[in-house]
C-alpha cells in the first residue's frame, strides 16, 4: 500500500551527525573525479572519443568529470531506440510504471548525501540548497508516480441509454527533455520522469555545466529495472544537436527549462511541421523570471528584509524564483533598505564545501554577465552593499544591493540570474502593483502586508505563476506550491501540480452502442 504523498525533510546539519555524513559524502564523492562517463542509448554505455569536461565553479580549474558528446547520429539512434521501447513500455500498467518510479525515489533516498555533495562541487551549491534540491526531486517523483495512479482510469463521464462512454489516458510517444544547471538534480530528474511515469520515452540532453549529477539518476534508473531505451541519455554540445532533436520528426513533445531566448528559439522550431511529420509537437517551456517583493507600509520590517535577502541571495539568486526587485513602500523603504543591507553584510560568501551560506555562480559567461549588470546599476542607482567580483579562483559576486532604481531600469527588468537586488520606492500599493507587473515575467512575487484588502488585490491583479503573503519568493514545495509562470517566464504547465502529467498524454475517448 503506497503511503499518501508527503514532503521530503530538509537535512538539519547543525545535527552533528548529519554534518559528519554530510562532510564524508563530500570526501568519498571527490575520490573519484576525473571519470568518464558514456552517452547511454538502449542501455548500452557509449564512450565517445571527443568529451567535455565538467568543471568546478569554486575551482574553475578543477576538472570533475569527462562527458561524452552525443553526435546527431547518436540522437539518431537514440531515437529509434526511444520509438522502439515505447511498445512496451506504454503497455506496463500505470501501477507498475508507478512503483517503479517509488522505488527510484527509494534509492536516490539512500544515496541522498551523495547525489547532493556532487552538486556542492558541480553546481557550487550551498549544502542545504544541494540537500533541497535532491529532496525536491524525491518530491517530483513521488508526486508524479502517486498522479499518474489518479489518472490510470481516466476521468468520469456519462452514459447514455444504450451507449458506454469512457474518457482516458494514453502516453504519446518519444520526448525530448532539455534540463538546466540551477536545479540539475530536481528539475532535470523531474522533467524526466514525469513523462516516463506516463508511459513516454525519452531523450535527456542535461546542461553542459552539470552533466555529472544527471549521470547519477542515470545510473539509479538502471538499478531500479527501467527497461533499456525508455530514457536515453545524450549529453552534448547543444548547437550541434539542439535543432537536431526539435526539429525531429518523432519528437512528440519537448519539456525545456532554461534561458528565454533558447526557449522562445524551441517553441518557434516546434511549431513547424516537417516533411513526414504526422502530429503537432507540445512544448512545455519554463524560461526564468524577474521576480519582485512588495513591502506595504504596516509590514513587519524584518520579515520584509529577511525575505528578500533570503529569495535574492538563496544559490546566489540563480533561481528562476529569485527575487531582483524590491518594491518597497515610502514609510518603510529607508527601514528595510537598512535591515537588508545589515542582513547581507552577514552572508558568508566562499567555496561552498566548507559550508558557507553562499557560493560562486556557475561558469564565465554567467559571471561575466553578471558583472555588466552590476556596472549597469551603479550608472542608474546606488550601491549599498556587495558590487565586488573576483574570478580569480573561482566565479565569486558579492551579494549585492542598489538603491534608488526606477522599476525601469535595466537591472530591474532583465534577468540577471545572479546575486543583485535593486529597491525602488513606491507612493502607495496600487502604484506597488503597477510597478511589479511592469516587466515582461510573471513566474513569483511576494507580498508583505498587514492590509487583508492589499493581500486581495494582488491575489487578483498581480500578473505572476506564484504569489506568496509575508514570506519569500522561492522555495516552492512540490504538491502544496505547483510551480510555473506567466507571459515571457514560459507556458505555465506547472510542475509539481495535479495537471502535469496531462502534459504527456493524449486524450481518449471510447464510446459503445449495445
Ligand atoms: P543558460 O544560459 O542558463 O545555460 P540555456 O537556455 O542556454 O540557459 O540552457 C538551458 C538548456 O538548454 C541546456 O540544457 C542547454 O544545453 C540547452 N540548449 C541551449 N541551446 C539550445 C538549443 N539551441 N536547442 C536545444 N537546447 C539548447
Amino acid at each position: 500500500m503506497v503511503q499518501p504523498y508527503k514532503n521530503e525533510p530538509a537535512t538539519d546539519f547543525t545535527v552533528k551527525e548529519n554534518k559528519e555524513a554530510f562532510e564524508d559524502a563530500l570526501k568519498r564523492v571527490k575520490e573519484g573525479f576525473g571519470y568518464d562517463v558514456p552517452l547511454i542509448i538502449n542501455g548500452e554505455e557509449i564512450m565517445t572519443d571527443d568529451k567535455y569536461t565538467s568543471y568546478n565553479p569554486a575551482l574553475k580549474d578543477e576538472a570533475l568529470g569527462h562527458i561524452s558528446k552525443a553526435t546527431t547520429d547518436h540522437i539518431e539512434q537514440a531515437m529509434s531506440a526511444g520509438k522502439e521501447a515505447f511498445k512496451a513500455w506504454r503497455d506496463w500498467t500505470a501501477e507498475d510504471r508507478a512503483n517503479l518510479m517509488i522505488r527510484v525515489a527509494a534509492l536516490i533516498r539512500r544515496k541522498k548525501h551523495d547525489i547532493s555533495a556532487l552538486m556542492v562541487y558541480e553546481a557550487g551549491k550551498p549544502w542545504n540548497e544541494a540537500d533541497g534540491d535532491t529532496n525536491e526531486a524525491i518530491d517530483f517523483i513521488e508526486y508524479y508516480a502517486r498522479s499518474m495512479k489518479d489518472l490510470a482510469d481516466g476521468k468520469p463521464v456519462d452514459d447514455r441509454e444504450g451507449e458506454h462512454n469512457r474518457y482516458f489516458y494514453q502516453p504519446m510517444g518519444v520526448g525530448v527533455t532539455i534540463t538546466p544547471w540551477n536545479f540539475p538534480f530536481a528539475i532535470m530528474a523531474g522533467t524526466t520522469l514525469a513523462p516516463v511515469v506516463a508511459g513516454n520515452t525519452v531523450l535527456l540532453k542535461p546542461a553542459e555545466d552539470t552533466p555529472l549529477v544527471a549521470y547519477e539518476l542515470m545510473k539509479i534508473l538502471k538499478e531500479a529495472g527501467l527497461p533499456d531505451g525508455v530514457v536515453n541519455f545524450v549529453p552534448g554540445d547543444p548547437k550541434e544537436i539542439g535543432d537536431y532533436m526539435v526539429d525531429h520528426i518523432d519528437t512528440q513533445f519537448i519539456t525545456f527549462t532554461g534561458s528565454r531566448p533558447v526557449g522562445v528559439g524551441i517553441y518557434e522550431r516546434a511549431a513547424k511541421v516537417h516533411e513526414g511529420q504526422t502530429h503537432l509537437k507540445r512544448v512545455i517551456a519554463e524560461m526564468g523570471g524577474k521576480d519582485g517583493i512588495i513591502v506595504d507600509a504596516d509590514a513587519d520590517t524584518d520579515l520584509a528584509a529577511e525575505a528578500i535577502v533570503s529569495s535574492a541571495f538563496g544559490f546566489s539568486g540563480q533561481k528562476c524564483s529569485a527575487c531582483s526587485r524590491a518594491i518597497v513602500h515610502k514609510d518603510v523603504y529607508d527601514e528595510v533598505l537598512k535591515k537588508s543591507v545589515e542582513l547581507t553584510k552577514e552572508i558568508k560568501l566562499g567555496n561552498t564545501i566548507d559550508n558557507t551560506e553562499m557560493g560562486p555562480v556557475i561558469n564565465q559567461k554567467q559571471f561575466d554577465k553578471i558583472k555588466g549588470y552590476i556596472e549597469e546599476g551603479k550608472k542608474d542607482g546606488t550601491l549599498e552593499v556587495g558590487g565586488g567580483a573576483d574570478d580569480s579562483k573561482g566565479y565569486f559576486i558579492e551579494p549585492t544591493i542598489f538603491s534608488g532604481l526606477k522599476s525601469t531600469d535595466t537591472i530591474m527588468q532583465e534577468e540577471i540570474f545572479g546575486p543583485v537586488v535593486g529597491f525602488t520606492k513606491g507612493d502607495n500599493f496600487d502604484e506597488m502593483l503597477e510597478m511589479a507587473n511592469d516587466t515582461d515575467y510573471g513566474l513569483t512575487g511576494a507580498v508583505i502586508t498587514n492590509t487583508r484588502e492589499h493581500w486581495h488585490k494582488a491575489v487578483k491583479y498581480f500578473d505572476v505563476g506564484n504569489l506568496y503573503l509575508n514570506r519569500g519568493c522561492t522555495a516552492a514545495v512540490v504538491g502544496y506550491h505547483p510551480f510555473g509562470g506567466f507571459k515571457m517566464s514560459g507556458t505555465d504547465q506547472k510542475t509539481g501540480s495535479p495537471d502535469y502529467l496531462l502534459n504527456f498524454l493524449n486524450q481518449k475517448v471510447a464510446s459503445e452502442q449495445f
